[in-house]
């Protein structure tokens, strides 16, 4: 493929680049620096220093070939004070059948800081289930003792304001700095080496006399994080044990990893919805780290994904991706000459999505880094049979992985070890130039209003948009950006609007505007801030060419977080704005919505709010709660359809739920005299299925994070509960993550042995949030009839995605089908929609388009038919050859001119109407109040792409996105993209937490 070609010709230019560039760099220096990186390293061991016998003799025995080691791994150096790791382990790191959990992991590093004055340990937080995380600083005591006077001149390095962007300061607190480099383990589960190869690493780095070794404790700290998910390694730890006990037994998968999601954990990046993400982050920025080096396992041998391939997220600075590829060089150069096989930097992940763990540090201008090596999920050696995309020689892998190889765990540790010993070194010997990298990447984020731009985005000051608003700025706060209030209005220059190349300028009427005035109140995200990238990558939008050679987007395309959060966002690239007088934000948790009043009676309008429903379901039995199903006035203000009418509530409550909830009441004198329904917050059962919990994860999250409250149960229970509908008023189903409908009705193939996921004392840690003696059994037959009585007796079932597909091929939502989706490339964009009938209860509150998250362009079709039946169309009838033109009618002569009835033309999102003859003793018809409702539809096709990748959209432009269907007396929400996902469509989440508020009132 030419692409590749062209990747190849870059191959030269991308070494000799590097090296150019760090010439160039270094010539800016001062001759300090220069002399530092001359230094040749040779890696050669203290040959004075006496080794372990009977450790290196077990490293010896569980490597499996040789060429699988390095000279830095082949041995362990001896101390009498300071313990191995096998004094934890019982063995060497790595060694087969040994998987220690956490807390064995923390011991291990907290005896390493009891016995050396090179290594200390610190409590970075704790993870959903309260499990704790470590930072293990280890470095020459020297350094240690003199961290936090270095971490202060790291911090002025890293806020250039706070030097008046003066270089010559700069330079002089580079001179007497020394860098961070953060290393963080396991944060997939699964991928199970990094803890003992980190707890070796650590032993390595406090013990070793290697000069080599000796020049990185003296340069630099390293800061290690061993276990980044530290829920799901205590029970991939249980399901290894499972394992072991049962020789010869398949076992289960590792079901739950985290307490919500598995490896989107790795996704949370942007949205920061995670504990772990939180822990991590404020570690990196508490120690004003230089780089965060994250290690997984899914690639033979070693795969540092940094370079990877383009397309390059657009937001970083030009200065970054050069790091990746010099440290990457280097890196590869030295395993080369190792001579271990498997190890390269080219490949096929893009580095376009920002949601990555590792992405912190590119967005907080530090170096993002990331291995993939190999594992085999546990401590087991097992022959691996790789596939040939995996041993081919590439020209980015000369010397590629074996096609069979006997892999241990001691295997991977030699690798993760070999590989982040020689980075160490080379970011050691380079760390003046890396710390002045870091100067200049802050410098010019702080310059970005000059250079790049835009100045600011601004959030308009708008009631409607406030409670969205704030979550976006509770996001940026967790990311530590700065944000600003105007105290004045502010009015802007507006760039014209975009003229494309060959079109006749529009005569528009009237002009567009040039100007645009922000009210006082309004939020800004000022550009000239340390942390201006994150704040630009999630606010701009995003676009995907579709010739982009990269045709397997390794993530999400597009996230604009100003449309997903629905939140009136506004680039603006007038500089005038930094001049307007503003007034920071400290405390996002204190922006307050105004005071609710005296009552008696509140008004909580519905402008589509996150959380209403937590104000609902809060109140229950503290107030009467109505929800009104028309717009109406009272006390000449103005209020939406589905706004909350509240009454007989103690003021001191209802203000403290108001400001945890982010939300505005008004006072009216008496309750209104409007059509209204009384909010019974309904009785909700969440069904998760055992194949997979990862998308349901995040939907589960958004409720807890909302406290509405849930029964969690699965599809096995819902097999055998043959009354769900006495039980509860709304089963929610998330999307289990394209899953057929088939699969979650079979669930995993019977034969072989039983998979439990239970709490034993082997499995301390699994069966928690939910059990099961056998995760096989899917919902069952059974399950599905009795799903079908609970809507069929009035109750209300929400689907999205593959379970909405589930729920058509089950006949449960008569008139829906999923539109064919023909040639259509959506991958995780962001695509407009345009609410069809307001006057449903989920649309409440929405007043504009509303941008959805869509993974795949997945869309709907509807008919007043309970077959997919294709009805003849206006657009599709061709008239035969006759008289005139293709648009006239042909005349039949002799006779009178009978005019044929128009044919229907329904627009994409509308069921085509049947004639008198196709309805005539017409089973399939449904009867109109059965016929599904069309609540929001996609854009046309010109205004359907808001952000990512979109080609060949007809099948998705116009079609219906989200529907309410009637079964019985019950209803059927479907979503065809996903309302809450990764803590970043807070937009959508009101649609499904209207229908929710609103069972019942649906039809
Ligand atoms: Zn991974």
């Amino acid at each position: 493929m030419p692409w590749k070609i062209l990747r190849a010709c870059f191959a030269l230019p991308v070494w000799a680049l590097c090296t150019l560039m760090a010439l160039s760099t270094v010539t800016l220096l001062p001759p300090r620096v220069r002399a530092q990186s001359g230094e040749a390293e040779t890696f050669q061991r203290d040959s004075k220093q006496a080794i372990d016998e009977a450790y290196t003799e077990h490293i010896r025995k569980y490597t499996t070939a040789p060429a699988l080691n390095s000279p830095l791994t082949d041995y362990l150096p001896v101390s009498t004070t300071v313990p191995t790791p096998a004094k934890v382990l019982g063995d060497v790191a790595g060694a087969p059948d040994v998987l220690p959990y956490a807390e064995d992991v923390y011991r291990y590093f907290r005896l390493l800081a009891a016995a050396s004055p090179r290594v200390r340990v610190f409590t970075i937080g704790h993870s959903e289930e309260g499990r704790e995380m470590i930072a293990v600083a280890v470095a020459d005591a020297a350094l240690l003792d003199h961290a936090k006077e270095n971490s202060s001149r790291l911090a002025q390095l890293g806020d250039p304001k706070s030097l008046k962007l003066d270089d010559s300061k700069a330079q002089a607190l580079v001179d007497r700095s020394f860098p961070i480099y953060y290393i963080t383990g396991t944060i997939h589960s699964p991928e199970t080496g990094a803890p003992t190869a980190l707890m070796e690493l650590a032993y390595r780095l406090a013990v070793d006399n290697a000069p080599y070794v000796q020049y990185i404790r003296t340069h630099l700290i390293t800061l290690i994080t061993p276990v980044v998910e530290v829920d799901g390694r205590d029970r991939m730890v249980d399901v290894y044990k499972w394992h072991k006990a049962h020789p010869g037994e398949n076992w289960p998968h590792l079901i739950y990893w985290g307490h919500y999601v598995g490896h989107d954990n790795n996704r949370d990046a942007m949205a920061m919805t995670l504990e772990l993400s939180k822990n991590v982050l404020n570690t990196y920025l508490e120690w004003h780290a230089q780089v965060l080096h994250d290690l997984h396992e899914s690639v033979p041998f070693l795969y540092d994904n940094t370079v990877g391939d383009g397309p390059y997220n657009s937001w970083i600075d030009p200065i970054l991706t050069n790091e990746w590829s010099m440290i990457a060089s280097d890196n590869m150069a030295r395993m080369q000459a190792f001579g271990m096989p498997g190890a390269f930097t080219h490949g096929s992940f893009d580095t376009w999505s920002p949601g990555y763990l590792m992405f912190m540090a590119a967005f907080h201008n530090g170096i993002s880094r990331l291995y993939e090596t190999f594992g085999n999920g546990g401590a087991d050696t097992e022959k691996r049979v790789l596939s040939p995309d995996e041993y081919s020689r590439t020209w980015y892998r000369p010397n590629p992985p074996y096609p069979t190889v006997l892999w241990s765990q001691r295997d991977n540790n030699n690798y993760e070890q070999t590989a982040l010993l020689t980075s160490l070194s080379y970011f050691a010997h380079n760390s003046k130039l890396f710390l002045n990298n870091f100067y200049l990447k802050s410098k010019r984020s702080v310059e970005k209003p000059a250079n790049g731009g835009p100045a600011a985005y601004v959030l308009a000051q708008d009631a409607r948009f406030l409670n969205r608003q704030i979550q976006l700025l509770k996001v940026l706060a967790l990311q530590h950006v700065e944000i600003q209030r105007l105290t004045q209005a502010a009015t802007v220059a507006l760039p014209p609007p975009p003229h494309k190349e060959g079109e006749e300028p529009k005569l528009e009427t009237p002009p567009p505007p040039t100007s645009q005035t922000f009210p006082a109140g309004s939020f800004v995200i000022r550009m000239d801030q340390p942390f201006s990238r994150i704040a630009d990558a999630l606010l701009d939008r995003q676009y995907w060419s579709p010739e982009d050679p990269q045709k397997e987007p390794y993530d999400d395309t597009g996230w604009s977080f100003g449309d997903l959060f629905n939140a009136k966002v506004s680039r603006v690239t007038d500089s005038h704005i930094l001049a307007a007088p503003m007034s920071p934000v400290t405390d996002v948790t204190q922006i307050t919505l105004g005071d609710a009043g005296a009552g008696p009676f509140y008004v909580v309008n519905n402008s589509a709010q996150v959380s209403l429903a937590s104000l609902v379901y809060a109140l229950r039995g503290a107030a009467d709660v109505s929800i009104s199903d028309v717009n109406f006035e009272s006390d000449g203000q103005k209020f939406a359809a589905g706004s909350l009418i509240i009454g007989g509530v103690e003021v001191s409550k209802l203000t403290s739920l108001l400001k945890q909830y982010d939300l505005a009441a008004v006072s009216i004198a008496g309750r209104p005299a409007v059509k209204l329904h009384f909010a019974e917050a309904p009785r909700i059962a969440f069904m998760h299925t055992w194949l997979g919990t990862q998308s349901e994860g995040w939907w589960r999250m958004a409720f807890d994070k909302l406290h509405v409250p849930f029964a969690y149960i699965n599809t096995q229970t819902v097999s055998k509960e043959s009354d769900l509908r006495a039980r509860y008023d709304v089963i929610v189903f998330a999307p289990v993550g394209y899953a057929s409908g088939q699969r979650i009705v079979d669930g995993l193939p019977m034969w072989g042995n039983a998979l439990p996921w239970q709490t034993t004392s082997l499995t301390p840690n699994l069966g928690k949030l939910d059990s099961t003696e056998d995760i096989r059994p899917g919902l069952g037959e059974a399950g599905v009839a009795h799903l079908r009585d609970f809507v069929q007796q009035g109750g209300l079932l929400i689907t999205a995605e593959d379970t909405a597909e589930f729920a058509i091929e089950e006949g449960l939502a008569p008139g829906v089908f999923v539109a064919p989706r023909k040639e259509a490339r959506v991958v995780g964009s962001v695509l407009n929609s345009a609410v069809v009938n307001g006057k449903q209860p989920l649309a409440y509150g929405y007043d504009g388009p509303v941008p959805l998250y869509s993974a795949d362009g997945m869309a709907f079709t509807v008919s007043n038919l309970t077959l997919n039946y294709h009805l003849l169309t206006a657009k599709d009838y061709k008239r035969p050859t006759g008289r005139g033109s293709a648009d006239d009618e042909d005349i039949p002569q002799g006779r009178e001119f009978e005019k044929a009835p128009p044919l229907p033309a329904p627009k994409a999102w509308e069921a085509t109407p049947l004639n008198e003859e196709q309805q005539r003793n017409n089973p399939y018809l449904i009867p109109a109040e059965y016929r599904p409702q069309v609540i929001l539809r996609y854009a046309e096709m010109k205004d359907l792409l808001l952000s990512g990748l979109l080609a060949n959209g007809d099948s998705v432009a116009e079609h219906p996105a989200v529907v309410v269907a009637h079964f019985g007396k019950g209803d059927v929400v479907l979503f065809a993209n996903d309302p809450l996902y990764r803590g970043e469509t807070i937009g959508s989440y009101a649609l499904v937490f209207n229908a929710i508020l609103n069972f019942g009132h649906l039809k």
